[in-house]
């Protein structure tokens, strides 16, 4: 979570177009072919820059001059290559542990540290950046996004404490705009986005293949969800631009891919030690700057508290709340953070607007001056919470599918609520991040023992197959380059 209100990008841009629903007809710089569609260049370049500012709030540059320096000289070199090579393009890599890729029309393109993680050459990391392109230069955003305004979409997102129980929601933004562009794009233009990127790969120099390749990796991250996901009884994650057959498999995909890269001439570089070499230290899942979870408990070093959780809770970090769950999802606690303002009583008055009739109790908590109140919400009854540290109020919200699970679930909310504390200097030596270190591999070095020496859990041996392109099976050779997380 980030210590800033968080708002729906989606709602903001419906918001920012509603003036720009003139129809015109524009020339699709790809197919050379006029085409009805709702915006003009200059709109387009407003749209971008505006959303461009919404993503810069929503969430941190990645803090390493080097790695952004590189990954834009990637993306302009293929920029150059593209159907639109005269828009000003913006490279970005977004401090974030999401699996995730994204493009603005006019120009913009994002990469989260997440998915680059996963990568294993600059060619794939070139093809991550070329499929976005060819969602610029095919100007497919500006046709979601028109069509986004005329279906209105937005409206139902970024409520402000409603419970995430259930349905499986709290998502962060990505997630948000990802699926929304996603099932707006469809798989057509997901395959030209593809053939498109392939196309800029080849002409750059890249072998185009790293299209397929990469592809399989976002594919096998997939597989690998919907297996945690599976025991972990919730919904798996939806990837950017993926369609149900494995690449190996898609005869489309690689028909289009094939023929986009003899556009290139000879075969291109793959370079995967260039690439390497830039993710040695990578930070790897949540860092300090979002809070991190360890123990089931939330670590937030800024923001200076701790919160502890029941072992079997799920906690979720996102861009701007945290939201933990009971194991059957029946319950749930979400927490927030903005300025304070008079007493903690008078934040619980002024966020959940409660009437004078509504009792609250003054509290410490973990040694902070607090309140909390039981009130009635859409008809359920939630604990609420107003805990004060230094000049931030941390509001707490608790509830439960139904009356009789609330009062099931009361002792955990209330033992929820009781956790949060200052940072202890303990806690705040735990709140460390993983890293990406490369190494190389041992004889005889197997994922499953190089599992066991890995602070990633029960599920590291996943994690390190699909880091070293080696899922679902397959082991290291002796000598070859390792990715660890350390
Ligand atoms: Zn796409």
């Amino acid at each position: 979570m980030r210590n800033r209100p968080g708002k729906s990008l989606l709602r903001i841009l419906s918001a920012l177009g509603l003036g720009l629903l003139l129809v015109q007809c524009a020339e699709n710089p790809v197919t050379g072919r006029q085409q009805f569609v709702m915006m003009s260049e200059p709109d387009e370049l407003r749209v971008g820059r505006e959303g461009d500012a919404e993503v810069r709030k929503e969430y941190q540059t990645y803090p390493a001059p080097d790695l952004q320096k590189y990954v834009d000289q990637i993306g302009q070199r293929l920029a150059r290559n593209s159907h639109r090579a005269g828009l000003a393009y913006r490279f970005t890599v977004l401090d974030s542990p999401e699996v995730n890729a994204f493009a603005l029309p006019g120009g913009y393109v994002y990469i989260t540290r997440g998915i680059m993680a996963y990568l294993n050459s600059e060619a794939e990391l070139a093809a991550v950046l070329g499929h976005e392109l060819g969602h610029i230069t095919a100007r497919h955003g500006v046709q979601q996004y028109t069509a986004a305004q005329a279906a209105n979409i937005g409206v139902a997102i970024g409520s402000i404490f409603l419970p995430e129980l259930a349905s499986g929601a709290g998502q962060s933004i990505v997630n948000l705009l990802g699926n929304a562009l996603l099932s707006g794009y469809g798989r057509e233009h997901e395959l030209e986005a593809d053939r498109l990127g392939a196309e800029y790969l080849s002409r750059a120099g890249y072998d185009s293949q790293a299209m397929i390749r990469v592809i399989g990796v976002l594919k096998n991250q997939e597989l690998f969800d919907a297996e945690v996901a599976r025991q972990e009884g919730r919904e798996p994650r939806a990837y950017h631009g993926l369609f149900a057959s494995h690449p190996d498999n898609d005869t489309r995909l690689q028909q289009v891919v094939a023929e986009a890269g003899r556009l290139g001439g000879r075969g291109g570089t793959d370079s995967p030690a260039a690439l390497l070499a830039q993710l040695d230290g990578l930070v790897f899942g949540d860092s300090p700057s979002q809070g991190l979870i360890r123990n089931n408990t939330f670590l937030h070093p800024e923001l200076g508290f701790a919160a502890r959780f029941p072992q079997n809770w799920r906690i979720r970090n996102l861009a701007d709340r945290l939201v933990a769950s009971a194991p059957d999802e029946s319950a749930g606690v979400e927490l927030r953070v903005q300025e304070a303002k008079g007493a903690p009583a008078d934040t619980l008055r002024r966020v959940f607007r409660l009437g004078g009739g509504v009792p609250i109790q003054n509290q410490s908590v973990g040694g902070l001056p607090a309140a909390t109140s039981t009130l009635s919400m859409q008809g359920r009854p939630v604990r609420v919470a107003a805990i004060h540290l230094e000049n931030k109020a941390f509001l707490m919200l608790g509830s439960a599918a139904s009356p009789a699970t609330f009062q099931q679930r009361l002792a955990d909310i209330n033992g929820i609520i009781q956790g949060f504390h200052p940072i202890t200097a303990a806690e705040r030596a735990q709140a460390r991040p993983y890293t990406l270190r490369l190494t190389k591999a041992q004889p005889n070095a197997t994922y499953a023992s190089l599992a066991r020496e890995s602070p990633l859990g029960r599920h590291a041996e996943g994690y390190l197959r699909l880091l070293n392109a080696a899922y679902p099976r397959g082991e290291p050779a002796a000598g070859q380059s390792l990715k660890i997380v350390r």
